[in-house]
């Protein structure tokens, strides 16, 4: 981005005389012309889309009058947005350039305009994409003092480097924030515990848990859309008989995975004393916390949630182990693999940057005692 950000394409736009318009806009996928190379084309195109996302919708004449008109999702014809580029280049670029007294106005347009000759079919356009409530809001506002333009600019261009610095983690927080459920999933998971959750609660335990690797956040994810291939599904697409590699008596869903298989031994129970140590009275895990995680607690529940987390990818990999490579790997060799992974972790989050700051004093102290106690566990033979 940073490459883009002193490039030629973005920094002043040929046609629309303004800087970094291509990172101000949300809908212009035609503006974005071949002359530029595929990679900064898709991270325009992605950083749009985040755009749309962080972008409210106009609610009132400030917010209005201050939109680009072109290349602006909101303002749309045919599904399309604008781009009326020599209106642009003379200098109407935003609503304000438009609009007098609450509506658009085609004498100040046209004074400005150097070809005229399309402008009747372009006003008509222009007025069907204008949407209708804007209108509402234009005319029902009183009008507020005009900041000069060179001062407005600038807030934009800060803006805009705002956005830039932003970390990607951040970024990818808010786009699963907006992600919006496909409600099977989450119908499912209703029906199935029979509890109404609090989504935004749960998905920023189990997809954001800054103490769980990313492939694991991305795990749980699968899990929660029903996007694990296990052999029911697989049978389903006739690739498996359904049933389990590793009990070879049951059929194999998530469910049986997690928590039915008699090839988990008492695995849980494990991983319940376990986490003892972090949060002494934590209730037992059940099929729900195992999808769920425990969502309504303190911060320490992060580390009970990554305790959980992680054991139930260590699972997946164990069946992976036994279907892929007909490799039967025991109970010993879950649990230990398990407490290797689990140190390797909690030594990562302890080094990470946020685990200096003060606020996470507690968790520190508890990761601490978490790795003592794993340290002093002699293993099991295998
Ligand atoms: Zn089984």
């Amino acid at each position: 981005m940073s490459q883009m950000k002193h490039g030629n394409h973005c920094q002043e736009d040929r046609d629309f005389s303004c800087n970094y318009f291509l990172l101000q806009v949300t809908g212009s996928s035609s503006h974005i012309t071949n002359e530029m190379p595929d990679f900064y084309k898709k991270c325009v195109l992605a950083f749009q889309d985040y755009l749309k996302i962080t972008y409210k919708m106009p609610e009132c004449y400030g917010d209005i009058v201050n939109q680009y008109i072109w290349h602006n999702h909101n303002i749309c014809f045919n599904g399309k947005s604008l781009d009326f580029r020599h209106w642009a280049r003379v200098g109407l670029l935003k609503v304000q350039d438009i609009v007098h007294q609450g509506k658009i106005c085609e004498l100040k347009i046209r004074g400005k305009l150097k070809k005229v000759s399309n402008l009747f079919f372009e006003m008509s356009i222009l007025k069907k994409a204008f949407p209708e409530d804007w209108f509402k809001l234009l005319n029902s506002h009183e009008k507020p003092n005009f900041v000069n333009a060179r001062l407005t600019n600038e807030c934009e261009e800060q803006n805009i480097h705002h956005l830039l610095l932003r970390k990607p983690q951040n970024i990818y927080v808010e786009l699963l924030k907006s992600r919006v459920t496909v409600s099977k999933s989450k119908m499912y998971w209703c029906n199935k515990f029979q509890e109404n959750f609090e989504w935004e609660t749960i998905f920023l335990s189990n997809f954001a848990n800054r103490l769980l690797p990313r492939k694991i956040q991305d795990f749980n994810w699968k899990i929660f859309y029903g996007a694990i291939p296990v052999e029911n599904r697989l049978h389903v697409m006739r690739k498996s008989d359904g049933i389990c590699k590793l009990c070879l008596t049951d059929i194999e869903n998530v469910e049986h995975l997690m928590v039915s298989c008699p090839a988990l031994k008492n695995v849980w129970q494990k991983v319940q004393e376990l986490l003892k140590v972090a949060v002494p009275d934590v209730n037992i895990i059940t099929y729900k916390e195992i999808v769920m995680g425990y969502c309504h607690h303190g911060k320490e529940y992060d580390i009970v949630n990554m305790l959980i987390f992680i054991c139930k990818w260590q699972i997946w990999l164990r069946r992976n182990f036994m279907v892929f490579e007909s490799d039967l790997k025991g109970i010993d060799w879950l649990w230990n693999s398990y407490k290797t992974i689990l140190k390797g972790q909690i030594s990562t989050v302890l080094r990470s940057r946020f685990m200096g700051k003060r606020k996470s004093r507690d968790l520190r102290v508890l990761l601490d005692k978490l790795h003592l106690q794993l340290e002093s566990e002699t293993p099991i033979s295998v």
